[in-house]
């Protein structure tokens, strides 16, 4: 079912058909589609045989994609960290925070220690990336953005009781509006901003990453300002 068949189906603005509709939410652990990021991964496969080195799958609840009313939209794997561990945000600073902030807010139970079998949960939420690949520098380009845009597609298509999304960082944020059929005009990204697009609520935070909070770009009472928004919306 396409995202806009099923968001219709849910009653909500149906929004523009989209044309990456039928892509699965998963992509093949060889995906060919950015060269660049598959050379790179290839690289790192002959470097460190026993890392994930392959596109992150989305961390899904327990009880699956019927269980998802929130879905996390990341930029992209960290090196060392998801790109190694093969979670999302597992492994490098970023998920300390994000992980953390879910929990506080009651989207995640157990004790995150930074690793696939440590046995933390999400409740009613998921997290993904926008581009799945770990690319050079943490830094996509627009072409690799733009390739890898259907698996978002895919992820949210699948989540039949979806309601709210945060995005974080820009290109999470545009990609999102982009895969939703908004026009980034009219969907601006900014710091704590919400925007209602095709029956979601589009929540936006600066990037969770150890650069944002180092540099005090993104505290960590601004982040839990935006959580806490999220919970209040889907209370
Ligand atoms: S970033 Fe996405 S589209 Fe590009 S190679 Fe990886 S999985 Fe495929």
């Amino acid at each position: 079912m396409s995202t806009s068949t099923s968001i219709a189906a849910a009653g909500a603005h149906p929004g523009p058909a989209h044309p990456f509709a039928d892509t699965p939410a998963e992509p093949s652990r060889d995906c060919p589609r950015c060269p660049r990021l598959a050379a790179f991964r290839e690289e790192w496969r002959a470097k460190e045989p026993a890392w994930h080195n392959a596109p992150v799958p989305s961390l899904l609840p327990p009880g699956g994609p019927d269980d998802v009313r929130l879905l996390v939209v990341g930029l992209a794997p960290g090196l060392r960290g998801a790109n190694r561990t093969g979670r999302p945000f597992t492994g490098d600073y970023a998920g300390d925070l994000l992980y953390a902030t879910l929990t506080r807010f009651g989207f995640a139970n157990g004790r995150f220690a930074a690793r696939p079998d440590d046995g933390l949960e999400l409740i009613g939420a998921a997290i993904t990336n926008s581009v799945r690949c770990v690319p050079p520098e943490n830094k996509p380009v627009g072409a690799e953005i733009n390739a890898c845009r259907p698996f978002l597609t895919g992820t949210i298509d699948r989540l039949p009781n979806l309601a709210a999304v945060v995005t974080l960082g820009k290109i999470a944020h545009d990609s999102t509006i982009r895969t939703l059929g908004g026009r980034l005009a009219a969907h601006p990204f900014r710091h704590a901003g919400a925007t209602d697009l095709a029956g979601l609520r589009i929540f936006s935070s600066y990037h969770c990453s150890r650069y944002n909070t180092n540099t005090g770009r993104l505290t960590t009472e601004m982040f839990e300002a935006v959580f806490a928004e999220v919970a209040a919306f889907l209370k």
